[in-house]
């Protein structure tokens, strides 16, 4: 039995004969009966076509941080739609919503606004090779940066077992479609692995140009830097002339208002922002050291948008980012996502199932392995046959995280205590359904 209603499933067959397997976006489709057409979403819940109201940890891949529909942000941008959205020229607005940035990140100097966070990355890419006149990237396994050329590799989603030894790991192309000549200028580390990203620096740390790293893997469970891992790559980034990007598109304003810096201690040169910036409006943004980033208006070097910074994204970033300044939306979410984290460990360590519940209150996974992953290659171990069908089992019950475990659970501001104990009662039940 599939998880579309009679009108979802109506809507979904409507859908594919216009969209390509009738989604936007590849990561949206969970097979022919499964995958959701959503009416609508407020607060803490998303609705189906047929209805039926679920409580959301997908989040739209995490921007929701303060709740779907926010009415302050929603006001906000109704306000700036009226007053015209895109000037070939720069805005008040635009204006205010960076000062906002700048005072919430700590490492954040300068920056310019792009619309996703795939743009953000391509352009600290290509920035860090102009800036240094190297060629070479530095990426870790398990990663996602996006969908452009340079940065699909070895992310998640791929399989674990063709990534070579952890001694010399082998970059994994992600996508048909990527030139042959992409390959050979992109390096990977396992995650957490400092002794390889010592040695890769070691041998051509004078051609890498950027290490670009998720603080924290926000696509691959919310695994959790190890103590020293990302000074680690402070220091080295430091010592070989490296650019080190932080690509913050999931962590930035999620996990904190000053992002990872603010949780782990540790300021990189770059971070790409995105998602809960703007709490699910289109905006990005790259921003860093001025030295960095002060390239830009020097000339020679392509940094472009139509959209970027435009009035509508301006306008949620500041109503956004006013309410995350309160500090009460991160105190919210900190307190229901630690009431589900303990919760969901406590339910599987009840029933006997080997699980851990790792990452950060606002994303979290929850892993069915014997050893808690420390990067992607752990990740061969979690059960994902068992996780899928307890998350479809939940789903059925009107509790919606993704299906794929690689993906974290998101929490929002507008979740309640109420919501998370819904929620584990409705992961006890699936959880006895899918071990029969
Ligand atoms: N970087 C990270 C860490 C992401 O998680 C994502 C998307 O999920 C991106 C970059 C790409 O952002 P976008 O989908 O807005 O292009």
């Amino acid at each position: 039995m599939g998880l579309q209603g009679t009108s979802t499933a109506e809507w979904f067959e409507r859908a594919g004969k216009v969209l390509v397997g009738g989604v936007s976006s590849g990561f949206r489709y969970w097979g022919p009966d499964d995958t959701m057409v959503i009416d609508r979403g407020e607060g803490a819940y998303v609705w189906d076509m047929d209805g039926k109201r679920y409580i959301d940890y997908q989040l739209g891949f995490g921007p929701i941080v303060l709740g779907h529909a926010e009415p302050s942000v929603v006001d906000a941008v109704v306000a700036a739609a009226k007053s015209g959205t895109t000037f070939a020229m720069t805005t008040a607005g635009e204006v205010e919503a960076a000062e906002k940035v700048q005072a919430s990140v700590g490492y954040v100097e300068a920056m310019r606004f792009t619309n996703t966070g795939t743009e953000a990355t391509m352009h600290a890419v290509r920035l860090a090779r102009a800036v240094t006149g190297r060629d070479l990237v530095l990426k870790f396994e398990g990663c996602y940066h996006g969908a452009h050329d340079y940065v699909l590799f070895s992310t998640p989603g791929g399989p674990t077992d063709g990534l070579g030894s952890r001694r010399s790991p082998m970059p994994l192309q992600a996508s048909s479609g990527i030139p042959a000549a992409i390959g050979p200028l992109v390096r990977t580390a396992p995650f957490n692995d400092i002794e390889a990203v010592a040695r890769i620096l070691a041998d051509e740390g004078r051609s890498v140009a950027a290490i670009l790293v998720e603080p924290a893997l926000g696509n691959c469970f919310g695994i959790y830097p190890a103590p020293g891992f990302l000074e680690g790559l402070r220091d080295l980034a430091t010592e070989h002339g490296c650019v080190l990007v932080f690509d913050e598109v999931k962590t930035g304003f999620r996990f904190a208002l000053g992002g990872a810096e603010e949780v782990f201690g540790v300021a990189p040169d770059i971070g790409t922002f995105a998602k809960s910036m703007g709490n699910g409006f289109p905006v990005a943004a790259i921003g860093g050291r001025r030295e960095v980033l002060d390239a830009w208006s020097e000339g020679g070097i392509v940094q472009a948008g139509t959209y970027s910074g435009n009035g509508i994204a301006a306008a949620a970033v500041s109503a956004t980012i006013d309410v995350l300044s309160t500090g009460e939306p991160h105190a919210r979410i900190d307190k229901v996502g630690r009431l589900l984290m303990e919760g969901l460990a406590a339910v599987c360590a009840d029933r006997g199932v080997p699980a851990h519940v790792i990452g950060h209150p606002a994303m979290f996974g929850l892993v069915f392995s014997d050893e808690p992953p420390a990067d992607f290659r752990d990740t061969a171990d979690h059960d994902a046959g068992l996780y899928e069908t307890v998350i479809r089992a939940m789903v059925r019950r009107g509790v919606m995280p993704n299906d794929d475990g690689l993906e974290p659970w998101f929490v929002s501001a507008a979740h309640t205590e109420e919501d998370a104990a819904t929620t584990l009662q409705a992961f006890q039940e699936a959880l006895e359904e899918a071990l029969g």
